[in-house]
């Protein structure tokens, strides 16, 4: 029986861990695989983490992992399916084994969204990838497609673009989301190409990706791009549906909690990408395990 079982090791579970450790509280972190981090691990440079600009994204969930490791949280693998009420407080069900706390955190993060369009599932793993820093060596010398006008679409457009020949960037508005300096850094890069107004409709390709059918939204048409890959980073969607039911959460699945973390089913607390709040970064994500952690410390203390 821990005081509180955290699920998922992003850097929102690994900071809560680290606050729970230090309010003297038993840990227990659940982590989809053995590798600290979540999204954090699929970046390639962290530009905006305070005090660390440039660290690799590897480096960095090696160190939050390390720290909460160090100050005695225990981590497990599993995913969870379940979470029960019990008498003493919960009972999680993973797909290895049951455990049980007094409290949770749920600190799940979120998947990457699909495009939902012909081609993308079936040639996913062969020219459909969600994740430039993992697939992106690949690609060397070739011509690859990137949707999306989110962070995550600019970031791995500039991360392409240093070993491919050429990067198309499709985004279906006129302006970017990504913030400023990712967008000065990627109108600098002579090998990219923006596809403004324009909607990639079809992926096509026998056994692998070959061309991409784009609609440009404004001049009503529609054109066939050869490339040899494209990249999809058209946002996130939270991984909560195991605690459906059993946490509120809003229309999009985000579960609801304020900044100090508490959700409305008493001993459950929510921190990082999958709880309701304006700005999803990495540093928001370390306040909200802090926060979520003392919110525990206080429920176990008080209000039980
Ligand atoms: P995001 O900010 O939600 O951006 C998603 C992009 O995809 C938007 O440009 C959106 O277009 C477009 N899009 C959505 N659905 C689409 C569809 N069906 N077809 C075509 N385009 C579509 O998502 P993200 O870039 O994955 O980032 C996720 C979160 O992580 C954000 O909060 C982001 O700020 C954060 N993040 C931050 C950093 C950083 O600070 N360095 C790095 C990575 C991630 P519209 O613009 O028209 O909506």
């Amino acid at each position: 029986m821990f005081d509180v079982i955290i699920v998922g090791s992003g850097p929102a579970g690994l900071s809560a861990a680290v606050y729970a450790r230090r309010a003297g509280l038993s840990a227990l972190v659940l982590e989809k695989n053995a590798m600290s981090g979540g999204q954090v691990l699929t970046t390639y440079e962290v530009d905006n983490y305070l005090g660390l600009p440039g660290i690799g994204g590897m480096e960095l969930g090696t160190k939050f992992h390390e720290h909460a490791a160090g100050l005695g949280a225990e981590f497990t693998t599993g995913i969870v399916r379940a979470i029960e009420k019990t008498e003493a407080g919960f009972k999680i069900i993973t797909t290895k084994k049951e455990w049980e706390a007094e409290s949770v955190i749920l600190a799940p993060g979120a998947s990457h969204a699909m495009l939902n369009v012909p081609g993308e599932e079936r040639l996913t793993g062969r020219g459909v990838s969600y994740c430039a820093t993992c697939d992106g060596a690949f690609y060397r010398g070739k011509r690859v497609a990137v949707a999306g006008g989110g962070d995550v679409a600019v970031e791995d457009a500039i991360f392409l673009s240093r070993f491919v020949e050429k990067v198309i960037l499709i985004h279906r508005r006129d302006t970017l989301r990504a913030a400023k300096s990712l967008q000065e850094q990627l109108f600098a890069l002579p090998n990219v190409e923006i596809l403004w107004d324009s909607v990639v409709t079809e992926i096509q390709g026998e056994n692998r990706v070959e061309k991409i059918t784009v609609r440009h939204l404004k001049q009503d048409s529609t054109e066939e791009i050869s490339v040899d890959g494209i990249f999809i980073a058209v946002g996130i969607h939270p991984d909560t549906a195991f605690v459906e039911g059993l946490v509120p959460m809003d229309e999009q699945g985000y579960l609801i909690a304020g900044e100090d973390g508490v959700t409305q089913t008493p001993g459950i607390f929510a921190a990082g990408d999958a709880r309701t709040k304006k700005l999803r970064q990495i540093i928001t994500a370390v306040a909200d395990g802090a926060n979520a952690a003392i919110s525990v410390q206080e429920y176990l203390n008080h209000d039980r």
